[in-house]
């Protein structure tokens, strides 16, 4: 046989008389490598392969270990065969199913006769960390589809039999199957090479699943667990686990008073009062930059004739997501997108080339159908509004817009906090429209504008929407989610769909470029995801209160009207606590509504006409200059700080021995 050659990652190659695995390539670098190979990466492929999976000529291989993100897809999988295990070791009369690995850990579904408890869960986990402990070497075998579902049949695992007539319909002669020990499952892989390579496991919980995912079949159990290369992953995982919970925004919407749902409208959120103040905000500030960076604001109608959406294409891509009504004896929608008004408002006037780029920017309400099953707190709404804009572009202006969407977007970002983000760049997917060198034109001015900014991104190939490639902005909170929230769109079909030109210079039509695009996304979500991120403790110009002024005795109530009076007059959200409870009741309840600073009022305080400030981390500031203090946070305000300037001041103060760099 000729020599097979497989590159490496370093551009070095190895050479072999047949198609060696990952495992044998991993071996003929070394050892150790080998001893801790979990899979494989073949470049030009997105998914890890297994160590046992035979290479090509030619191929260049990365080989995976747990210090690669992409082992964790390995492991986990591994260690639903490991829960699957532990289940029927546990009680023989379960029958397995599938066992799938999901965002943060994997799930498997049994058939059990009898419906699992708490106190069965903790059972598994142990039983499976038994199972880790025994360590049992993990083999491949190929069967003839034949034996295949006689075996599972004569075990009574009707479900793999079914799986596999399946397969064998389709055509497959062989299926693959993982043994560990006694124990095998039907499997394509990858798995580890030994059960002792999973390093720590946990089981969360459970939940009711249906086989197929069909509620007509059979009712099955589904347990949910999640494994890490490292205890102390999973450590870190569980107590963020615990931390979001505690986030929970509609928990904390509700703490707070800020919003609220009713059955009349699902999917509707309420703003209350407070909920308000910090969605109007946000619009505020979002308004600010569109000045600076040059939109302009529009207000387009919210009920439209069907046939809009007809031109558009949205009434035959996504009228399951749109609401109908009839009027007139004429079909109306209310509109799930701005973009298809924002072409008729382009086109209400001929454009010249001088004229573009055209930025309009639309806060108007949208109304988009989920299912009530998707349907989570803010996070998926049926109505919402984002901060949403189109900019319709000559093709050589495409790069400039890209450049000034992500400034924008960092200044956004960097202004709330929200400093981890990642830039996705979305390419062509097999299903387009437009020539291939408007393709090239569009994603080169994405890659080149986020390299003229030095910014770093990720290629999604094959990503991008049939009308055009785009960006992704995924935001990582403090707890390490991912959210994506910022996009950016270039479209080169609705411009044709609604024949939009502009006179060039040459005096003749040109087609502009659309870019769609959107910084915090559905406003509903963002306040969602802020929240989360947080955990309620939101900066002082977002905060619905800003200044609770708490008094020792009602002997000060005066002073303290007087003083909120003063704090309204130039705008600052500032309450008076009333109540006739103790200074330490109110404290707390400050503290609880996360009220950024609280004044406190006694009598040294009138006295002197000064007031003492209470810090949300307890500390306490005495004997300040009332007007100071208000012209201290009213310039915190306006530059929409982040931090407390009094709290800097005084880590400062503490610090001075240490460094400068706050
Ligand atoms: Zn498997
Ligand atoms: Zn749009």
């Amino acid at each position: 046989m000729s020599s097979v050659r497989i590159r490496l990652p370093d551009n070095s190659e190895k050479t072999f008389d047949h198609e060696p695995t990952v495992l044998e390539v991993a071996n003929s670098i070394g050892p150790r490598l080998a001893k801790d190979t979990l899979g494989g990466l073949i470049e030009g492929e997105s998914e890890v392969v297994d160590l046992r999976h035979k290479l090509k000529d030619g191929q260049k291989l990365k080989i995976v270990t747990p210090k690669d993100p992409e082992s964790l897809e390995v492991i986990r999988h591994s260690a639903a065969h490991v829960m699957a295990q532990a289940v029927q070791e546990l009680w023989n009369d379960v029958k397995v199913t599938i066992g799938p690995v999901i965002d943060n850990g994997f799930y498997y579904d049994f058939d059990s006769p009898r419906a699992f408890t708490p106190e069965d869960l903790e059972k598994v986990d142990k039983k499976m960390n038994e199972i880790l402990a025994r360590n049992a070497d993990v083999v491949r075998e190929d069967w003839p589809i034949d034996k295949a579902i006689q075996t599972f049949e004569k075990m009574g695992e009707r479900f793999k039999a079914e799986i596999i007539r399946d397969l064998a319909a389709k055509g497959e002669k062989t299926v693959g199957i993982y043994k560990q020990g006694e124990w095998f499952d039907l499997c394509r892989g990858p798995h580890v090479q030994r059960i002792g390579q999973i390093k720590a496991i946990k089981v969360l919980s459970l939940a009711g699943a249906y086989w197929r995912g069909d509620e007509k079949n059979a009712q099955l159990q589904r347990i949910y667990a999640t494994a890490f290369n490292d205890k102390k992953d999973l450590e870190e995982y569980l107590r963020n686990l615990e931390e979001a919970k505690k986030r929970d925004h509609r928990k904390l919407g509700k703490e707070l008073g800020l919003f609220y749902f009713h059955q009349f409208s699902p999917g509707g959120p309420f703003f209350a009062p407070k909920g308000a103040i910090i969605y109007n905000e946000l619009q505020k500030y979002i308004r600010e930059m569109y000045l600076k960076f040059k939109y302009q604001e529009v207000i387009t109608p919210q009920v439209f004739d069907v046939d809009l959406f007809h031109q558009s294409g949205h009434y035959e891509n996504y009228r399951e997501n749109m609401y109908f009504t009839r009027v007139d004896e004429r079909d109306f929608s209310l509109k799930p997108m701005n973009c298809p008004s924002h072409c008729l408002l382009y086109q209400a006037e001929k454009k010249s080339y001088r004229e573009l780029p055209w930025r309009v920017a639309d806060f108007g309400r949208l109304h988009r159908y989920e299912r009530s099953g998707v349907m989570h707190g803010l996070n998926r709404v049926r109505t919402f509004c984002q901060d949403d804009a189109h900019i319709f572009c000559r093709m050589d202006q495409l790069q400039t817009e890209i450049a000034s969407f992500v400034t924008m977007l960092n200044e956004i970002y960097h202004q709330l906090g929200m400093d981890n983000y990642i830039i996705y760049l979305s390419t062509r997917p097999e299903k387009r429209m437009g020539a291939d060198e408007i393709w090239d034109k569009a994603e080169a001015a994405l890659s080149d504008a986020l390299k003229s900014l030095n910014l770093p991104f990720k290629i999604n190939p094959g990503d991008g929407a049939f009308y055009g490639p785009k960006l992704d902005i995924m935001f990582v909170d403090a707890l390490k989610r991912p959210w994506q929230l910022g996009t950016l769109q270039v479209d080169f079909n609705m411009p044709n769909a609604f024949n939009l030109n502009y006179v060039g210079e040459d005096n003749k039509d040109h087609r502009p470029v659309m870019l769609h695009r959107a910084i915090l996304g559905s406003l509903e979500r963002f306040i969602g995801v802020y929240l989360e991120h947080t955990a309620g403790h939101l900066p002082l110009w977002l905060s619905p209160v800003q200044v609770a002024v708490l008094t020792v005795t009602d002997r000060q109530l005066d002073y303290a009207r007087q003083l909120v009076q003063a704090m309204q007059a130039v705008g600052i959200r500032a309450e008076v606590d009333e109540r006739g409870e103790k200074l330490g009741y109110k404290i707390r309840e400050a503290q609880m509504q996360k009220v950024p600073y609280m004044v406190i009022l006694g009598d040294k305080e009138v006295e002197q006409n000064k007031v003492s400030l209470r810090l949300k981390n307890g500390q306490l500031i005495e004997s300040l200059n009332g007007q100071e203090f208000i012209e201290n946070i009213l310039q915190e305000i306006r530059e929409r700080r982040l931090e407390s300037s009094f709290l800097v001041a005084s880590k400062n103060h503490n610090q001075e021995a240490n460094n400068s760099s706050i």
